[in-house]
């Protein structure tokens, strides 16, 4: 409406040919056009007033913080999922970290895991891993290469030969190669697996084709509880020993290296 005001009033200021009458009702338009503009202002401070209230956000914005964590607490649940799980292990002050990339969460020494069968299988390298890893580990052993084992091989498992799985050091022993799984405590290492009637399979060395045919179904089927399946035939490296870890690959856990 102001708008259509001022275009008539300068059309009628141009045209000076016009009669008196239109002149004047020109005139007139101007003058009460010029006498209205102070009602109309206030119909703008409006607009803008909506517009700070998207700024607000920024304000908010620093307003997340991020959540404190829980490490007691998580620690004393996962020794109690072990233990409910059959598996003695015990809680311990965080291994040696001498590269920066170490680490350890929730630590725990391992010795026995008892078996829904009524046996249990030895722990000789007393091996130390992060408490959640001890659970994958300790899952795998209880629910598949254990009932596997005694299933295909005719006679139950009574230990396995692991080692101390936590070391911090770079992967393969290579100097400056990135941080092994074992110096993060999410990973193990498994060399042979000794049986009730005395026999020792060496994970390399199998002696039948019973132990061979075992030996590849456990290792496949690893893959389902860890996210690195590594053995004979990966590398040199891993030519006598199978080595399982959950470290992620990618931006999930999904990802699997199983060779
Ligand atoms: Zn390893």
């Amino acid at each position: 409406m102001f708008f259509s005001k001022m275009r008539f009033c300068r059309f009628g200021a141009r045209a000076g040919s016009l009669s008196a009458a239109a002149a004047l009702l020109a005139c007139f338009g101007v003058a009460t056009a010029a006498q209205k503009p102070p009602p109309e202002p206030p119909l703008r401070p409006t607009m803008p007033a909506t517009k700070p209230a998207p700024a607000q956000p920024p304000a908010s914005a620093p307003a997340p913080a991020p959540p404190p964590a829980q490490p007691q607490e998580d620690a004393a649940a996962c020794l109690a999922k072990l233990s409910e799980n059959g598996v003695v292990a015990v809680s311990v002050p965080a291994p040696p970290a001498p590269l920066p990339d170490c680490s350890s969460v929730n630590p725990v020494r391992m010795s026995v895991i008892h078996l829904a069968s009524g046996t249990s299988l030895d722990l000789p390298g007393k091996p130390i891993v992060n408490c959640a890893f001890a659970v994958v580990f300790t899952d795998y052993a209880r629910n598949l290469l254990a009932p596997l084992g005694a299933s295909m091989l005719g006679s139950p498992l009574v230990a396995l030969d692991t080692g101390p799985a936590y070391e911090c050091r770079p992967r393969n022993h290579v100097a400056g190669a990135k941080t092994s799984a074992h110096g993060k405590g999410i990973a193990i290492d498994l060399a042979a697996i000794i049986l009730a009637d005395h026999r020792r399979i060496a994970i390399a060395h199998p002696s039948d084709a019973n132990e061979t045919l075992f030996l590849q179904t456990m290792r496949h089927a690893a893959c389902g509880w860890f996210t690195t399946v590594l053995g004979p035939g990966s590398d040199p490296s891993h030519a006598e020993h199978f080595h399982f870890d959950i470290l992620q690959h990618g931006s999930n856990d999904r990802y699997r290296i199983c060779e």
